[in-house]
């Protein structure tokens, strides 16, 4: 048996970060198991065409976060990076405009601005009405009937494949507020308005794909990185992993799932880990180069497949071609030659007793000296730089640092 403080499981940007900032305290006793031969997670990229493609999805750097950049800057210099500013576009109504859609509504032939300007002027939140518990009748109660019937909700069909009402609405304050009056103004003066959305400017590398910099980080672990290894076996009492690992502290970042299979655990928190759910993502690669100046595109028209188009050419240098993201679930046969990566852990889902199944499972995981991290052990939407800032801030409670 070795014998271990922490182990990890999982060597996505989560279980990476959480290594790294262990090692730069100073730890030596930790350990990383990761199923797959690359460490990365969703942010993996492979060569497709002969340049870098994101098989789990479009993936871009926010700036926002410091000690996120600095961290990653040991291992990909600010100087491998591009900094671009956003390009992001809706299809709506047989034509693309800029995102967010209430805040280019100018855009759109005035017969149209008047469509939705009038929905937003009824919407029940501006009208004082009370606010509405399931999800399709709260996004129209927020945003008015428009933007609901003809993005956010085929959007969110599309994106989940599920009944919106499924869903919980605890998620949606990120949602911002839309005003009548500034809509009207900026359709009067013909621009944008409101703040800018997450990654307005963002970072891509020069050279390679997201995954060069997880790659990397992976590859600086050396031995404390077992790649192509995945918990099989667990006694969560002892902390015992695959019979052959023990450790004072199990650091979780992969689906719980995967314990349900592994070992044993109480009927009721394999209970609630039947409840989570999560949403699979299919990305397919088509050589074509469209003629738009977006990085990425959301299409909520319900008779494409796919839910957004990502446009390489415009973020990754001398590259062709775009890759679409598509829920498996309504995904069309890869055609002949075609390349097509399967996430089946991509999104997890809020749905409407998440939060009280999240809470069972992890009242019992701290019980254990299990720590939770990262997207799945949360089962949390985040992006890579809010996982890895919530790694550093993971490492650096374990190994006993303030601040
Ligand atoms: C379509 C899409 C687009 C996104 N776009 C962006 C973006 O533009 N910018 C951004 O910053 N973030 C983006 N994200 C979010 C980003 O992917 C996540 O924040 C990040 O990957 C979370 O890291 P993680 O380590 O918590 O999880 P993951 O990346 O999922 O890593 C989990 C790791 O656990 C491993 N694992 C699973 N099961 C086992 C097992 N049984 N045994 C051992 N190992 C196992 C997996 O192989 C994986 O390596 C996007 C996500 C998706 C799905």
């Amino acid at each position: 048996m070795e014998h271990y403080k922490y182990l990890i499981l999982g060597a996505g940007p989560s279980g990476l970060a959480c290594a790294h900032t262990l090692c730069l305290l100073g730890e030596e006793s930790f350990l990383v198991l990761e199923k797959e031969s690359e460490a990365g997670g969703l942010c993996r990229s492979a060569e497709v065409d002969g340049k870098p493609l994101d098989i789990g999805g479009g993936h871009f750097l926010d700036l926002k976060r410091k000690e996120v950049l600095e961290l990653l800057f040991r291992f990909m210099g600010r100087e491998e990076w591009q900094e671009h500013r956003r390009v992001s576009k809706i299809r709506i109504r047989g034509v693309e405009i800029d995102h967010p859609l209430e805040g280019n509504l100018w855009q759109l032939p005035i017969a149209d601005q008047m469509d939705f300007l009038e929905s937003i002027a009824k919407a029940g939140c501006l009208r004082g009405e009370p606010q509405p518990e399931a999800f399709a009748d709260w996004i129209t109660w927020k945003l008015g009937e428009c933007i609901a019937r003809e993005y956010m909700l085929p959007y969110n069909r599309k994106i989940w494949s599920m009944d919106p009402n499924k869903l919980g609405t605890y998620w949606l304050y990120k949602l911002p507020d839309v005003s009548f009056r500034e809509t009207l103004q900026s359709c009067l003066e013909r621009r944008m308005f409101g703040a800018l959305p997450a990654h307005g400017t963002f970072l891509y590398p020069k050279q390679h794909g997201y995954g060069e910099v997880w790659r990397r980080m992976g590859e600086a672990l050396g031995e404390r990185l077992h790649l192509g290894e995945a918990l099989h076996s667990i006694d969560p009492e002892q902390r015992v992993v695959n019979g052959r690992y023990q450790a004072d502290t199990i650091i979780n970042s992969i689906p719980w799932s995967a314990w349900t299979r592994a070992g044993p655990m109480p009927d009721d928190v394999r209970a609630a880990v039947g409840r989570l759910v999560q949403v699979p993502i299919d990305v397919d690669y088509c050589p074509d180069t469209l003629p738009s100046d977006s990085h990425w595109t959301y299409d909520p028209d319900e008779s494409k497949s796919f839910h957004r188009v990502l446009l390489r050419a415009n973020f990754c240098p001398g590259s062709r071609g775009y890759w679409t993201e598509t829920n498996a679930a309504r995904s069309p046969e890869v055609p002949a030659g075609g390349f097509r990566h399967r996430n089946e852990f991509a999104y997890p889902v809020n749905t409407l007793d998440k939060p009280a199944a999240v809470a069972i499972v992890r009242a019992w995981a701290q019980a254990h000296g299990i720590y939770p991290l990262g997207r799945w052990g949360h089962w949390e939407h985040m992006n890579s730089d809010v996982a890895v800032s919530l790694a550093i801030a993971a490492g650096r409670e374990l190994a006993g640092v303030g601040g």
